[in-house]
């Protein structure tokens, strides 16, 4: 990328303040939260640009969690990295005591997601290398602002309490948050708030989407010659096989909310070697954790059965598991008041042209951006998971996303990688860092809020019992992408912006 088309991209930060509707609200602690976020817009798109370049995939986000690092405690924010056992794990704090409000968030790129801004064709940065195409980068600027712009109001109105930030580890692999939630980060939190880019401002509340489980299956014989000795062999891809089938018996006798896939990762050397490891990794999912479990024990069986039959042994390991996200009704409240209040960003005519004329590239309805938020209600439950569902098990939380993204450019694909650095983010992170910061100071400054929301959680999370999927022994995939980084980082290098964000 040449400094004229980077000079532009940063340069229309400056204006996504100033473009903001000028927000009514009564409350002096919101208004100067409005106003530190309207002042440190160019900061926070500092920080979301900077990681989008870094493109780090899940437990990879070094340069990522280093800006953010730097950036926190340069603001006065106590910040911990590398906590419960993942080198990338961020944890951060400003204030002391009760109560605790968490912003949790996630900054992890995707592979294979590398995509030059802007363009309207398949232009990778790095080709082959990993981006962000959901537009967790956007993640990093606004949490950070929001909570400096909470601390500024705490300390100017003395409201006692911390605000904290997590920001999890490799989300797209559901790999971290079970490993936080063990090792105790939420046992003093009185509530949180998850943080996700979307289309519009939204919050909703329920059961939000699947619980998943993900286990890698190893099956281990014998070699033999194919056709010499075969019957010497204990052939270990007719287990992985037989795995495969035995669960398709099983389908018919499932609920029909559940969803299983597979995939075989190692399915034999050449054919005339009767191979001695096999191995299929499997995703099983349903609308709760207990019910995914009740179709993974059977999996269990399953991969027994097929050792059996196959006079072969196995090994399960551990991969990954999310609890469903249970959000809070009493704090969707709350967050759609700061919605209604903030409102959607004024988009540019040119905005709303370069957004049609994106769609129409693509070949998705030509809708331009959305210009109202998304009127409160209970959300549907999608079949897609988040490992933040575990947190939610735990301690209240509420969810609410921020209009950073076209509506119909769906993530997880190289397009969703196109307006992540755009005035179109900036301005949407803007209006999210102040609907954020707003609810987390009702959240500082009214104990019934808190407590009303403590008495929800009571009774909606004691109807489901969280437990833990991990395995007291597992230890958190810190080595995931890790290979990939080593070969695209040094050509990915050569985007990085090298800003140092510093807030005012
Ligand atoms: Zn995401």
């Amino acid at each position: 990328m040449n400094g004229t088309f980077r000079s532009i991209l940063i340069g229309s930060v400056a204006l996504a303040g100033a473009l903001m509707p000028p927000a009514v609200q009564a409350d002096e602690r919101k208004q100067l939260a409005f106003e530190t976020i309207d002042r440190n817009a160019g900061e926070m798109a500092a920080i979301s640009d900077s990681i989008f370049f870094f493109g780090e995939p899940g437990m990879q986000e070094f340069e990522s969690t280093k800006l953010l690092k730097g950036t926190l405690e340069a603001a006065g924010f106590r910040v911990e990295l590398g906590g419960a056992g993942m080198p990338t794990n961020l944890w951060a704090e400003w204030g002391s005591g009760r109560p605790k409000i968490a912003i949790v968030t996630e900054i992890d790129a995707l592979p294979s997601g590398s995509q030059t801004p802007l363009a309207f064709d398949h232009a990778p940065l790095v080709p082959g290398a990993p981006g962000h195409m959901e537009g967790h980068n956007t993640h990093g600027g606004v949490a950070s602002v929001a909570a400096f712009a909470v601390k500024q109001a705490m300390q100017r109105f003395n409201i006692p309490g911390t605000v904290a930030i997590s920001f999890g580890p490799a989300e797209e692999q559901i790999a971290s948050r079970p490993f936080i939630v063990r090792a105790g980060y939420f046992k003093d939190v009185d509530a949180v708030i998850l943080l996700h880019i979307r289309e519009t401002l939204a919050t909703g509340y329920g059961v939000q989407n699947y619980a998943a489980i993900s286990s890698i299956f190893t099956f281990h014989g014998k070699t033999a010659h194919g056709a010499v000795n075969p019957w010497d062999g204990k052939d270990a891809v007719d287990a992985v096989e037989l795995m495969d089938i035995g669960f398709d018996k099983l389908r018919e006798h499932l609920r029909p909310t559940y969803r299983a896939h597979r995939t075989i990762t190692v399915g034999g050397i050449q054919p005339n070697i009767i191979p001695d490891t096999g191995q299929i990794w499997w995703f099983v999912r349903d609308a709760s954790m207990p019910a995914a479990k009740t179709t993974y024990d059977k999996l269990l069986k399953i991969a027994e059965g097929a050792a059996l039959m196959t006079g072969t042994t196995y090994d399960v390991k551990y991969a990954a598991s999310a609890w469903p996200q249970l959000a809070s009704k009493t704090i969707a409240e709350a967050i759609q008041k700061n919605i209604d209040t903030v409102g959607m960003p004024k988009w540019s005519e040119e905005e709303q042209k370069f957004a049609r004329d994106f769609q129409k590239s693509a070949g998705r309805p030509e809708v331009g951006l959305r210009t109202t938020p998304a009127a409160l209600g209970e959300r549907q439950q999608s079949t897609s998971s988040n490992d933040s569902g575990d947190v939610t098990w735990v301690v209240p939380a509420g969810l609410m996303t921020f209009p950073a993204s076209v509506p119909g450019i769906e993530y997880h694909e190289w397009h969703a990688a196109v307006t992540p650095v755009s005035s179109i983010s900036h301005k949407g992170q803007v209006a999210g860092a102040k609907v954020l910061a707003a609810s987390i100071i009702d959240l500082l400054t009214s104990p019934e809020l808190v407590q009303k929301a403590r008495a929800e959680f009571e009774v909606e999370s004691k109807k489901t019992p969280y437990f833990s999927l991990l395995p007291p022994d597992a230890k958190p995939p810190v080595d995931l992408n890790k290979a990939e980084m080593e070969k695209f980082r040094p050509d990915m290098r050569k985007f990085y912006l090298n800003n140092t964000p510093r807030f005012n």
